[in-house]
């Protein structure tokens, strides 16, 4: 693994024995000696992971946590913060500030490598789903994403998995305010709890008699419905093994029992947060790869769409020996409906045409606007002779039906013109197919409209 860590520290000496630390460990490490500087370096360059001191003259650490936490350049990049004192007030102060860990001086080796480890593969996790969403920007995603961050506007919902009565009652008590807490003792049902609901965290309190509990944080991990939820492992003071092991198998974050339920609300918030930026990404990473292949006006798939996935269809036709139809169908004389109606009649006309193809088609079929009054029927394991009855049954539906036009409260006679091929030896990519489809269109329309026409075999 390695990671660009920037240390933040103004006495040159902690900087040094941090650095040396790291790079024992293969770590890329940036340095600055004030907050002014840190924040100028992770606005130009890429950083992975912030060790930041506290106290520095000039803006103190939780000043520049906050500020790289409100700008969405920076905000993602996750922030430990270097105390001095062990105060739990300081720690508490450091999350509020939306610092995600921290650590106390002098450093202890093993959190400082196991807790920049966990942090950089959080990152690497969250940066891959940035580059995708990258493509997005220009659709505001950023602002969308922005807008959100930072700020927990619905009640979290908190799985607690915790072996003794009276501890799950403090820790519900200490969350109250926060989140809505399910609590259970025993770890198989909550796992399926887990799998079953919507959980924004897991705490899981490692205070069972009989029961390993990192078999359900990686249980947690590598179930598909359960792995983005973060964990929260609640531990015994100086149970450093456990906490090592943890990280390892993904575990977020720990706490050391006796828990102070400043820290266990400042850290719970913190993986809620994340977990929903997170989340955020991901939603809108599927929303632009749908937007991207979906006609805005008919919700049918778009071209684009269209001339990647005819090649799969095609490619596995051939492969399979399978037939494979295609339909071209063109609305007529449609220019007259816009010019006698109105462009939003127009529309009103595509739609319902759109909805007419896709209750034609089957759920294997491919159907798409093409362009504009033009669509593209893609029908696998469909014979010429099959594709020609589905094209003459849509034919039907679009005459046999008037077009209700919203606007004018009427209705519109439609008729439409279809060309269809098939999949044959001497047809060698999908590009010559549609060729021929298209071609028995044109004939369709200079033969009088209004009917099917089959490309020659
Ligand atoms: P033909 O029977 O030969 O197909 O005649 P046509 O009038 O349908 O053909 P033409 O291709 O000349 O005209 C298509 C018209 O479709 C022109 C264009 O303005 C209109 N059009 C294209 N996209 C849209 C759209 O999204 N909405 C509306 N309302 N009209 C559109
Ligand atoms: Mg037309
Ligand atoms: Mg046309």
């Amino acid at each position: 693994m390695t990671a660009r860590i920037l240390v933040v520290d103004d006495i040159p000496a902690n900087v040094k024995l941090l650095e040396a630390r790291l790079l024992a460990e293969y770590f890329d490490v940036l340095t600055a000696d004030n907050g002014f500087a840190a924040l100028e370096i992770c606005d130009k360059t890429h950083v992975d992971v912030i060790l930041l001191d506290v106290m520095m003259p000039g803006i103190d650490g939780f000043e520049v946590c906050e500020r790289l936490k409100a700008n969405p350049r920076t905000s993602h990049i996750p922030v430990v913060m270097v105390t001095a004192l062990d105060q739990p007030s300081d720690r508490v102060r450091g999350l509020k500030a939306g610092a995600d860990d921290f650590l106390t001086k002098p450093v202890n080796d093993l959190q400082l490598i196991s807790r920049v480890k966990s942090l950089v593969r959080l990152k690497t996790l969250t940066d891959e789903l940035r580059i995708r969403t990258e493509a997005a920007r220009s659709m505001g995603v950023e602002d969308m994403l922005r807008m959100g961050d930072g700020r927990i506007d619905e009640i979290a919902q908190v799985l607690l998995v915790d072996g003794r009565a009276n501890s799950q009652e403090r820790i519900i008590k200490a969350l109250k305010p926060v989140a809505a807490v399910t609590a259970s003792s025993d770890p198989q049902a909550a796992l399926f709890e887990a799998a079953e609901n919507a959980f924004d965290l897991v705490i899981v309190n490692a205070n069972f008699d009989d029961y390993d509990p990192l078999r359900l944080c990686s249980q947690l991990r590598s179930l598909e419905r359960t792995r983005f939820i973060p964990v929260l492992l609640v531990t015994d003071n100086g149970d450093e093994q456990m906490i090592i092991r943890a990280l390892d198998l993904g575990v977020n974050d720990y706490l050391a029992r006796p828990i102070d339920p400043n820290e266990l609300v400042a850290r719970t918030l913190t993986q809620i947060r994340r977990k929903r930026y997170n989340d955020r990404l991901r939603l809108s990473v599927k929303e632009s790869i749908e937007l991207a292949v979906t006609d805005g006006l008919t919700g049918l798939h778009n071209r684009r769409y269209l001339d990647n996935h005819l090649k799969v269809l095609f490619n596995r036709a051939q492969a399979r020996g399978r037939p494979l139809s295609i339909c071209i169908t063109d609305i007529d004389r449609f220019k007259q409906v816009n010019d006698t109606h109105g462009h939003d009649a127009g529309d009103d006309v595509i739609r319902e045409f759109a909805t007419r193809i896709r209750s034609t088609v089957r759920g294997a079929d491919l159907a798409c606007r093409y362009g504009g009054e033009e669509f593209v029927v893609v029908m696998p394991d469909t014979t010429a002779e099959a594709a020609a009855v589905i094209a003459e049954r849509l034919r039907g539906m679009i005459e046999h039906r008037p077009f209700a036009l919203k606007a004018s409260a009427s209705s519109l006679d439609v008729t439409a013109s279809m060309g269809i091929a098939t999949l044959t030896p001497n047809i060698e990519t999908p590009e010559q197919l549609l060729k021929q489809a298209d071609r028995a269109l044109y004939q369709a329309k200079s033969a009088g409209r209004n009917r099917v026409v089959a490309a020659a075999a």
